[in-house]
This record gives structure tokens, C-alpha cells and sequence, in this order.
């Protein structure tokens, strides 16, 4: 602050004449108007009213006038002042004001926009049904082993005891990839002759079981789950391209009733505590003795049998559903694989992926499952 000015020397006093009063106000308004955005305002508010501006100088050096002069020029300073802040503070909120509008457009969220994001995926129900089918055996220590699609004709026949002259070797029940080079089978001739056999889309997942038992000593547990093909008419009931599991266990002194047990256990890890399931007698050349393996109805339980009042269409009544093959793996066979009949036995059981969803879901047409239709699919929800 200056010392004391008695004389009112109009030097020091300058800045407290009128019209320089007027100005610093004037210039401090009209750098506010100036001021774009509120950070530009923060700065002309720095400049015009801090400690350093012209108006707190100008301010300071009132104390130096002599009494007479003060409060004139007190009053000047007095009302610049404060109509500077009055203007700041009008800027201030028109500077709000704008962002508040413009934060508004910026960030509104227009919930009527159409929903543009591409529904997440889910796995097809034959997939999921095979995961769960092997996931029982999976827990029961088994291995899932797999194997080709493209198959050697001795896989998928010969090793597994399939006549030179079976019927589901003709051309009518399996694709050919490449025939034989020679007219007759390549029967017996072993794995090392496969530059001679035929080349075929695998008509069953068995093929897997054999690869297994080449792959591994003794003791075999493993499940085949995969995609087969044969010539069938795609209709509601057939389709040229579906799914298998397969199911082997080689170990010393397994019998039918270690078969019985686990055909139990599946089927109850899969419908119920209660359901069960029986064998019938049957013929496959891969195994000896072989059984078709039903299951007890998992709607009436057996109860719709002669009971007229109760009918079933699950079953048509009859209280059992067809399920599969099964059977004590062929000695023929144990022995085309490299393992020894003497010393192991074997059981296996095998059934379609897609008849199980038919059933398990009520599904009547099978082209539904090929057909790649999400409004089939939709309804088995979203499982991984
Ligand atoms: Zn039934």
C-alpha cells in the first residue's frame, strides 16, 4: 500500500479516477462476455477480480487518499466491484447453464433405438445331449476317445468282424470314399494293410473302439462320442449325417452283469433314480453274445402295460423303449485289436444321439435337428 498521501498528489491516485474505475469494470465485463466455456471464465475471473487485478489495486490505494477523498472513491471502487462480480456471476450461470443443456444432448440415451446386437450363440441339443451322456461316464473313469470320420474300410468293418460279404458293407448302406484296390475284401489282412482297403464315411463310431484298444494296453475304459453316415433318405425318422456314442470297457473278468450295472447306472443318471433296463437277445458281429438294450419308459414307468385307462404314447404302451446294441466284445475282435481273449473280456453298447433328444424332448420330426432352424434350437435354451 502507498504511504499516506496528504497532499492528493494525482499521481498516485491515477488509478481511482472515475473514468479509469469505469474502464477496469468495463474491461473486466467485457472479458466475461468474451469467455467461451467456464474454464475461460475461471481465467478472466482471475484476471479481473484476484489479489492482482487493476479493481484490488485500485482498492489498495484508497487507504492512501486524504479523508475527504476516500469515500467517494471508495463508493467508485465499491460499486465497480460489485458490479463485476454481479456480471461474473450472471456469466456464470449462463456458462452452467449451457453445459447442463448440451451434457443433455451429449449423453442422452435413446432407449426406442432398435436392438442392434447379434443374439449370442448357444451349442446345438445334440451336442450338449452327447456331453452329458459322456459326462456320465466321464465321472465313472472313463476316457473319451475319438477318431476319425474318413474312415479305413478295415476300421469300420473288418476289425470289427464284419464279414467280407455283410450287407451293411454294400454300396446302398455306406459311403465309399475309395473302394478297395482290389475286388476282394481286405479282410484279416490286419491295420498294416490299409493302403488296401477302402476309404469310407464311418457307418458307426465303433471304429473308435478298436483304434482305442490298438492305442492302449489293457485295462480300456473309454467313450466314443461322434458323427457317423450312412445312405438313408433324410425323412423324418432317417438322416444320412447323425450321432453316435459308443461306450468300451476291456479289463479282466468283466461279464454281462458289469455291462447290466452300467447301462443301469446311465440311464438313471439320465431319467431318474428308478429307471432301469433290460436285454434282449440279438445279433451284431462285433460282439458275443450281443442284446438290443431297452429302457424302462421314463413317462409311465411300465404302468401304461395292459392298462388301457393309463396309454402311453412315449412307449405306445408297451413299457420299454428301444435304446441300443450291446454285447461282450467278440474274442475275433479282442484279438484283430491286439488284446487277448484268453486273459481279457470286453463289453460294449452303443446308441443314436438323436433318437435319445426324440424321446427325451418329444421331438417328431428328425429333419428338425439338421436343419440349422433357431426355432428349433431356441427352446433348449442357451446350455454350453
Ligand atoms: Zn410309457
Amino acid at each position: 500500500m502507498s504511504a499516506p498521501n496528504k497532499s492528493y498528489d494525482p499521481v498516485e491516485v491515477e488509478a481511482l479516477k472515475p473514468e479509469q474505475i469505469e474502464r477496469m469494470r468495463d474491461e473486466a465485463l467485457a472479458a466475461f462476455a468474451a469467455a467461451d466455456s467456464l474454464d475461460a471464465l475461471h481465467e478472466a475471473k482471475v484476471a479481473h477480480t484476484g489479489p492482482t487485478s487493476p479493481l484490488a489495486l485500485a482498492n489498495r490505494e484508497i487507504g492512501a487518499l486524504p479523508p475527504h477523498a476516500k469515500a467517494d472513491a471508495g463508493k467508485r471502487v465499491g460499486q465497480a466491484r460489485g458490479a463485476v462480480n454481479k456480471g461474473l456471476a450472471a456469466r456464470q450461470a449462463e456458462l452452467e447453464a449451457e453445459r447442463d443443456a448440451r451434457v443433455l444432448v451429449e449423453e442422452a440415451v435413446d432407449v426406442t433405438l432398435p436392438y442392434d446386437r447379434v443374439p449370442a450363440g448357444a451349442r446345438h441339443p445334440l451336442t450338449t445331449m452327447m456331453e452329458r451322456v459322456a459326462d456320465v461316464f466321464v465321472s465313472m473313469g472313463y476316457e473319451i476317445a475319438e477318431g476319425p470320420e474318413v474312415e479305413a474300410e478295415w476300421f469300420n468293418f473288418d476289425a470289427l468282424n464284419f464279414g467280407p460279404d455283410h450287407p451293411a458293407r454294400q454300396m446302398q448302406d455306406t459311403f465309399f470314399v475309395q473302394t478297395a484296390s482290389n475286388s476282394g475284401s481286405a479282410a484279416g489282412k490286419g491295420a498294416d494293410s490299409d493302403g488296401e482297403s477302402g476309404v469310407v464315411l464311418r457307418t458307426h463310431t465303433s471304429p473308435v473302439q478298436a483304434r482305442a484298444m490298438l492305442d492302449r494296453e489293457p485295462p480300456v475304459y473309454v467313450v466314443c462320442p461322434g458323427r457317423v453316415f450312412r445312405t438313408d433318405e433324410l425323412d423324418a425318422t432317417h438322416t444320412p449325417v447323425f450321432h453316435q456314442i459308443e461306450l468300451l470297457a476291456v479289463d479282466e473278468g468283466l461279464t454281462m452283469a458289469d455291462l447290466k450295472g452300467t447301462l443301469d447306472h446311465m440311464v438313471q443318471s439320465l431319467f431318474g433314480a428308478d429307471m432301469k433296463t433290460r436285454l434282449r437277445p440279438n445279433y451284431f458281429p462285433f460282439t458275443e453274445p450281443s442284446a438290443e438294450m431297452d429302457m424302462l419308459c421314463y413317462v409311465c414307468k411300465g404302468e401304461s402295460v395292459g392298462n388301457p385307462d393309463r396309454s402311453c404314447r412315449t412307449c405306445s404302451s408297451e413299457g420299454w423303449i428301444e435304446l441300443g446294441g450291446c454285447g461282450m466284445v467278440n474274442p475275433r475282435v479282442l484279438t484283430a485289436c491286439g488284446v487277448d481273449p484268453e486273459k481279457y473280456s470286453g463289453f460294449a453298447f452303443g446308441f443314436g444321439i438323436e433318437r435319445m433328444l426324440m424321446f427325451r424332448h418329444n421331438v417328431e420330426d428328425m429333419r428338425d435337428m439338421v436343419e440349422g432352424d433357431v426355432r428349433f434350437t431356441r427352446p433348449f435354451g442357451m446350455e454350453i
